[in-house]
């Protein structure tokens, strides 16, 4: 079975962007695969060092792949600290990576602002944690948002260079494995990652501004629906959503340059499973005036399940941290069998 792997930092309030790009995904690839999800609160301490609740916030990211479908049984549900291999595999790729590399990464530019000197160096370095806790799984697939498309595509460069760089230690030790890269047949140890980015709602944008993603960490609250808004919250924050005066179009073509109104279409097609085209077929010519309130019913009707189950679950504190707990110990056993490979590899003694 191919393995899945993907985490969500504990930095807040987890929101639709997050659900549709990531979560809802999460929980249709159980099916088909072997599946490891982390809480990876090592990540959260880049951008922002101290938290209010790291514990609550951890709790609130498992609870929510939970109560989403995610079965911490058949799969893996674990925080990351709770594995030391991570940060273990993410100081070696620190090495093999190169400071170009990471100082061209956007997310890097977006979230350290002017003052670059002053990020911390966690923050330049988070795409080698991110390369880490995948590859120290040598898991395959990735689903995620649009905006870790960067990310994935430096997983790829770090994984490669590793082969490269020791491809006879590899050889010599026995470790490898073929794969193809382009046409080229080689033997490496790391597996090259598939980005799983697909579907109508890869980057859902913020309500108060259609240029900008929806983001946990964006200071207004009405930018984003939180998966722990009530009802009321959701209709008011869709009904005061930045839009533009005119009627839905009836055509996908008619989206362009409507950042806000394809964000919206996008975000219905999403929670109905549906396409943007068959939206506007039912809601071309319409005005937001027909169209918000049906968003706010769909939205409701999709996340109130979810909301109810969560809010449970953060209740039953013991019984959260038990999955956690758990999921570590497993995930930790698995880690530990690549990083004891890749200390040979290496040359370290153990
Ligand atoms: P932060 O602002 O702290 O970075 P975030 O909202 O970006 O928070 P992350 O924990 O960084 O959340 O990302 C978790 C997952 O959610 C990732 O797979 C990411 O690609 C996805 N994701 C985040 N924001 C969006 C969005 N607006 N649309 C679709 N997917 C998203
Ligand atoms: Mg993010």
């Amino acid at each position: 079975k191919p393995l899945v792997f993907s985490g969500v930092q504990p930095t807040g309030n987890l929101h639709l962007g997050n659900y549709l790009g990531a979560i809802r995904k999460f929980v249709a690839l159980q099916e088909n695969n072997d599946c490891i999800y982390c809480v990876v609160d090592l990540h959260s301490i880049t951008a922002q060092l101290v938290h209010e609740d790291l514990p609550g916030q951890i709790r609130s990211i498992a609870a929510a792949f939970i109560a989403s479908g995610i079965d911490p049984e058949k799969h893996i549900v674990f925080n990351q600290s709770a594995v030391p291999q991570h940060a273990e595999l993410a100081w070696i790729f620190n090495c093999v990576a190169r400071i170009g590399w990471m100082s061209r990464m956007t997310q890097f530019k977006d979230k350290a602002g002017k003052d670059r000197e002053n990020a911390s160096l966690g923050l330049l370095a988070y795409p080698s944690l991110m390369a880490a806790d995948i590859l120290v799984y040598r898991a395959t697939h990735v689903p995620v948002g649009d905006d870790q498309k960067q990310h994935l595509e430096l997983t790829r460069d770090i994984a490669q260079k590793f082969n490269i760089d020791f491809m006879e230690h590899i050889r010599r030790g026995g470790y490898g494995i073929d794969i193809v890269v382009g046409e080229e047949p080689i033997h490496a140890y790391f597996p090259q990652v598939e980005p799983m980015i697909g579907g109508p709602a890869p980057r859902v944008m913020s309500l108060r501004d259609g240029t900008k993603k929806m983001s946990k960490s964006d200071p207004s609250d009405l930018s984003r629906i939180n998966l722990m808004d009530d009802a009321e919250t959701i209709s008011k924050k869709i009904r005061k959503a930045k839009t533009d005066p005119d009627a839905l179009p009836s055509e996908v073509d008619g989206l362009k340059g409507r950042p806000e109104a394809d964000n919206l279409v996008g975000i219905y097609a999403a929670l109905s499973d549906r396409t943007r085209e068959q939206v506007l077929a039912e809601f071309g010519g319409q005005q937001f005036s027909v169209f918000k309130p049906a968003l706010v019913d769909l939205a409701v009707s999709v996340l109130s399940p979810i909301t109810g189950e969560m809010r449970r679950l953060m209740e039953d504190t013991a019984h959260v941290d038990a999955i956690l707990r758990k999921g570590g110990e497993r995930a930790r056993a698995r880690a530990e069998k690549t990083m004891r490979e890749v200390r040979e590899i290496i040359g370290f003694l153990q």
